[in-house]
């Protein structure tokens, strides 16, 4: 603790010039000197060992490389791990590492200690809602992440929350991770998901960063959708459409059109062709998740027969259709189930 109370500031969310305005630093290039070394897994500061002794005993005083901890870590079979992340005031968010068959890693971090949407077929949305991250607390996730499985390749923002209410701290945790400086990742390998806010996809589009946009539609039946999502309420499906739109146009990107699907909910031929009607004339390709088990929800996890035979109404309307592979579900970790106890 330092004189005001409150625990001393974590440098893992500033970017090069920020640090090198605290009062601590003299030359801009040790600034960059420690934001390579956190990118590179340093976690204290006795281990920057390219800094002069004096500096790196300030640094110790007055300030923490990180404000998280790792409280659990849970490996599935399927090769998904799972971190529960403490934060400092003893909340707790999960974060997610997902291998694909080609073996490529990727992070799916939370931004919101559970989430305001209340989308009726998740876990988060049946949590309630405490907080935004702020840009430590997001960045950490991929970090530990790092520390515990290697390099990753993608970052998705598909964990705990709804991106687009947490923009500022995504944008900054973008500019930190795609530094050249740093970690030096894509933004060609960052994906951020929304339930479908309009204003935050304009503001994404007009401000950037040019990252991945991954729409979770649901169904494109409005009624169905309002049950399912209560967002469609002030963010209706034409208003959605447009946004998407826009996004498309000004970024120059393929968005991806989400589905997570329930039996006997949303995958009956109408709902085939109303998904069509929206796709139609837009660069998007979509992407179905059969739904993961909730304990409580009343809904079921559609059969192999169902999703496929779902996907190939879909393929003969035009569209281009993928198909999410269950990922983590003994540990609690695949989409729509984060913050259950596992
Ligand atoms: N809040 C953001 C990102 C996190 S949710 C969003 O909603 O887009 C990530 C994806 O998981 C979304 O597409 C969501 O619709 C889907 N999802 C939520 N609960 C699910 C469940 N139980 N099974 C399968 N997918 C689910
Ligand atoms: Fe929130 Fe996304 Fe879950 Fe909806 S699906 S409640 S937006 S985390």
């Amino acid at each position: 603790m330092n004189t005001t109370g409150s625990p001393p500031k974590a440098l893992s969310g500033f970017l090069p010039e920020e640090l090198f305005s605290l009062n601590t630093l003299d030359k801009p290039f040790r600034a960059k000197q420690i934001f390579k070394w956190i990118a590179d897994g340093s976690r204290d500061f006795p281990s920057m060992t390219n800094l002069p002794l004096p500096l790196r005993n300030a640094l110790s005083a007055n300030y923490r490389v990180f404000s998280t901890t790792v409280a659990q870590t849970l490996r599935d079979p399927d090769g998904t791990v799972k971190l529960q992340i403490q934060l400092d005031d003893n909340s707790a968010v999960e974060t997610v590492l997902l291998t694909d068959m080609k073996g490529r890693k990727t992070a799916c971090v939370s931004c919101q200690v559970g989430c305001p949407m209340g989308c009726a077929f998740c876990q988060t949305g049946h949590i309630g809602y405490s907080r935004n991250l702020d840009v430590s607390e997001i960045v950490e996730q991929f970090y530990h992440l790092e520390d515990a499985v290697g390099k990753l390749d993608n970052i998705v923002f598909m964990g705990m929350g709804e991106p687009l209410l947490n923009l500022e701290a995504i944008q900054r945790t973008v500019e930190i991770l795609t530094h050249p400086d740093g970690r030096a990742l894509s933004r060609r390998r960052i994906t951020v998901s929304t339930s479908g806010l309009c204003e935050g996809i304009y503001r994404l589009a007009d401000q950037g960063p040019n990252v991945r946009l991954a729409v979770s539609l649901t169904t494109a039946d409005p009624v169905l959708r309002e049950r399912l999502m209560p967002v469609t309420r002030s963010n209706s499906l034409s208003e959605l459409r447009k946004a998407i739109a826009y996004y498309i146009e000004k970024t120059g990107n393929r968005v991806t059109l989400e589905a997570a699907i329930m039996q006997d909910v949303n995958t009956k031929v109408e709902h085939a062709r109303q998904l069509a009607d929206f796709a139609r004339d837009l660069h998007v390709h979509i992407n179905l998740i059969p739904w993961n088990p909730v304990p409580g929800l009343p809904f079921s996890t559609p059969s192999t027969a169902e999703v496929h035979r779902f996907a190939h109404m879909l393929e003969r309307e035009g569209l281009t259709v993928t198909l999410r592979m269950r990922r983590g579900d003994k540990i609690g970790g695949a989409c729509g189930q984060l913050g259950r106890k596992s």
